[in-house]
């Protein structure tokens, strides 16, 4: 936790932030279906200069201890949020995500930041897809819970991310407003060769669908799982085997063909 390459890199997040050193990669959200896409997920990067490109597993939990996540969440926000503007004005209609922090719920400006941030960007609010963690910290507060229906009442989707790792109340699914379901990538990842793994997924799809809530599978790294989440019923996926996360202005000939 304190070694020095991570005081080191906490030292020079602030700075990261103001001058322009963040970046943000997006990875398709594709429709298990027919393969279209239906949106894309902002990931944030960190292009350090002595260290590259440095994963946000090794700075998100710093811009939490050095109260950055305000900065960090608008930043991507602004990103996103002008990417998608450029997606449609170029007659893409799709979505993009953002993910989002405990601290992010907890801070009681960030639901009239993403407010302001939509307008500006003149997106409209429901192509934006807000992902927050399965934690018991965020849906059960709540602080956290009023931020989530400010936002969810402005028309922007919420989506529960990392689903089946929280170990938190199903009751929570009922009274938030959800509107998708992600399914952990650890479950996903092993359907095929693990039977309770592939239970799990399938006992998700089903748990979700009938509740009216879309779901996406992440972690698909081959066609065999993308087979198998089709024959279950899951909506959405996300994966290496459909497209890692790229730079926006970076679309392989396949994504350029699927877009038009
Ligand atoms: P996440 O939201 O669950 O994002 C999915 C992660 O899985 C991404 O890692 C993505 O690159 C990776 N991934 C996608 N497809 C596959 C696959 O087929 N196989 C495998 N093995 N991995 C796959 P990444 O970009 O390193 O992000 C890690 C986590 O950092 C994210 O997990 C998210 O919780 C967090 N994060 C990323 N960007 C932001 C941000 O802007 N704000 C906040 N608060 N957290 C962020
Ligand atoms: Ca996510
Ligand atoms: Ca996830």
């Amino acid at each position: 936790r304190n070694s020095p390459q991570r005081l080191v890199l906490g030292g020079d997040l602030a700075h990261a932030i103001e001058f322009d050193e963040l970046t943000v990669h997006f990875q398709p959200k594709v429709s298990v279906t027919d393969q279209s896409l239906v949106g894309a997920e902002a990931l944030v990067r960190w292009r350090h200069p002595e260290r590259g490109l440095v994963g946000p597993d090794e700075f998100i939990d710093l811009a939490e201890e050095r109260n950055l996540s305000g900065p960090l969440a608008r930043f991507v926000l602004g990103r996103a949020l002008a990417e998608c503007a450029r997606w449609h004005d170029e007659g893409i209609h799709i979505g993009v995500a953002v993910n989002c922090s405990v601290s992010n719920l907890l801070d009681p400006s960030f639901a009239e930041d993403v407010e302001v941030m939509l307008a500006m960007a003149a997106v409209p609010p429901a192509s934006l897809t807000l992902e927050v963690t399965e934690s018991m910290q965020v849906l059960e507060n709540p602080k956290a819970v009023a931020s989530l229906r400010r936002i969810s009442d402005l028309g922007v989707q919420i989506s529960v991310d990392d689903f089946g790792t929280g170990y938190s109340s199903l009751a929570y699914l009922r009274r938030l407003p959800i509107d998708e379901v992600k399914v952990d990538r650890s479950f996903v990842q092993h359907m095929l060769t693990h039977e309770d793994d592939a239970a799990i997924v399938g006992a998700i799809i089903e748990l979700c669908r009938s509740l009216g809530m879309r779901v996406v599978a992440e972690g698909v790294e081959t066609g065999e799982v993308w087979s198998a989440l089709q024959r279950l019923g899951c909506d959405q996926a996300q994966g290496f085997w459909f497209s890692r996360p790229v730079p926006a202005d970076e679309r392989s000939e396949e994504h350029t063909s699927e877009l038009q």
